[in-house]
């Protein structure tokens, strides 16, 4: 190789690099096995409980132990609090005194989807169907045609709890939306993209035998029969179930280098799963206490009582003080101001095909690793929490010293449209936060794309992060 100029020793020292994070990979084995058992747990884990329940046990078999059976707490000692299982919170107690504050990731579990009607059934034509009402930010055309599965929780009146799973194994039916064949879809090809598909549209086609020649509604009779069988439930059950449709459609690797993963619910299930790996693996007792979100409903605002904007996350980390024997008044409120926290949920990633939407100077980008946004928000950074210019350097000493590939960027052009995580809502606490996840093609589609490269530096990033 020729000697470099003093033009380009310049460059390189001037410069922000920004580089395809695979060139300097040396051990592509590692990321390839880390991806592995991320895509097992995705096929494991599509919904809020089924998250929290696979994080449990993950949590369980590394030392982790309900925070309400220990009465005291001291450094090493490894808890967690599960939320109405739908939201968890997880703990390493540092070797510092938590009046010096703590390091939080927090991500979510929730995901976009099709949850069902609470009066879901019916019988039009001899088909029977299930209504629904979509969750979350979709395009409501994609989740016509593709196979779904049901996933969720049925409540009888008497508190018994029948849990509901079908459509992912082979054995399993699936289900579909039908959507009108292009033949005499003129009228329908006409609309705008975001009406093409109404939302009273998107109902589930569940059922064709009738029970018998005889009565009416005959195959809905069918069907709850079915069901009666099965699950011993009757239509009135329904009304105390939570039935949440998602693809039936297997996380997998993906391309010819076989470097991405596809998959749905990957935001935000990919910094989940980051987080909580790296929160198990690590190895020492850290300086600073580490505290791990697994927060619902951020898809929908947050709201709620699993929702980040609930108090269930002081109350943990007030238990946390309790039982460290150091708690007084407003000691939680002066421990969050001196806490920092990386927001860990997905950002939009460049896609090429769509490059118009995006500032390419200031875009994140498939296999560059973690994407920091400094800030999101909509138009004039409106609703967003703006980390503040001393902790965005923190965070990229801490990335840069453990050699962790990371990127800064935005969501898409300004004025293109926006978005927001659940950074405000801990900000609003006092404390320290910046967004800092992967980044996602096709977002809030029902197959998702993102680099395993990107995946691994999360974990990477994460663990460093705490064990600063
Ligand atoms: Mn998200
Ligand atoms: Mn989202």
């Amino acid at each position: 190789m020729a000697e470099k100029t003093e033009v380009e020793m310049l460059k390189e020292k001037l410069f922000n690099k920004k580089e395809n994070g695979w060139n300097g990979v040396k051990n592509k084995e590692n990321i390839f096995d880390y991806a592995k058992g991320y895509i097992d747990f995705m096929n494991h884990s599509k919904t809020e409980r089924e998250i929290i329940k696979s994080s449990k046990k993950i949590a369980e078999s590394n030392g982790f132990k309900n925070i309400d059976e220990l009465d005291t707490l001291n450094a090493g000692d490894k808890v967690y609090y599960i939320n109405r299982n739908k939201s968890m919170y997880l703990a390493v107690i540092g070797k510092n005194s938590i009046e010096e504050g703590v390091n939080i990731i927090g991500a979510h579990a929730d995901s976009p989807r099709l949850d069902l009607k609470p009066n879901p059934l019916y019988e039009d034509n001899e088909l029977a169907y299930f209504k629904t009402h979509y969750y979350g930010g979709i395009k409501k055309y994609q989740w016509t045609t593709i196979p779904l599965s049901i996933h969720g929780v049925i409540v009888k009146k008497s508190g018994e709890k029948i849990e509901i799973n079908i459509g992912e194994s082979e054995e399993d039916p699936i289900f579909t939306i039908t959507d009108l064949l292009p033949h005499l879809a003129q009228d329908q090809m006409e609309k705008k993209l975001k009406n093409g598909i109404d939302g009273e549209d998107l109902n589930l086609l569940i059922g064709s035998i009738p029970y018998s020649a005889d009565v009416p509604e005959a195959v809905k009779l069918n069907v709850l029969d079915i069901l009666n069988k099965k699950y011993g439930i009757t239509e009135e059950d329904f009304l105390s179930s939570e039935l949440e449709l998602v693809p039936a459609m297997k996380c997998r690797s993906m391309g010819f280098d076989e470097s991405m993963v596809a998959g749905y619910g990957q935001d935000d299930k990919i910094c989940v799963y980051a987080e909580l790996t790296a929160l198990v693996d690590m190895k020492e007792i850290p300086n600073r206490t580490a505290v791990c979100i697994i927060a619902d409903k951020e898809e929908i605002g947050s709201m709620g009582n699993t929702g980040m904007e609930s108090d269930v996350f002081n109350m943990f980390m007030s238990e946390i003080l309790n039982k460290l024997g150091v708690n007084k008044p407003n000691l939680l409120e002066k421990v969050f101001c001196k806490s920092k926290m990386l927001s860990a949920d997905v950002d939009a990633c460049f896609d090429p095909i769509y490059a118009n939407v995006s500032d390419r100077i200031n875009a994140g980008y498939l296999g560059r690793g973690i994407s920091l946004n400094k800030y999101t928000g909509a138009r004039g950074k409106s609703g967003a929490s703006d980390a503040n210019a001393e902790f965005v350097a923190e965070v990229r000493n801490i990335f840069e010293t453990n050699d962790v590939r990371y990127q800064v960027a935005e969501l898409g052009k300004v004025d293109v449209g926006g978005g927001g995580t659940i950074a405000y809502i801990l900000a609003n606490k006092g404390i320290d936060v910046i967004d800092c996840g992967v980044p996602v093609l096709s977002m809030h589609a029902p197959y998702e794309v993102t680099s395993k490269f990107d995946l691994y530096e999360a974990y990477r990033g994460y663990g460093a992060f705490w064990r600063a």
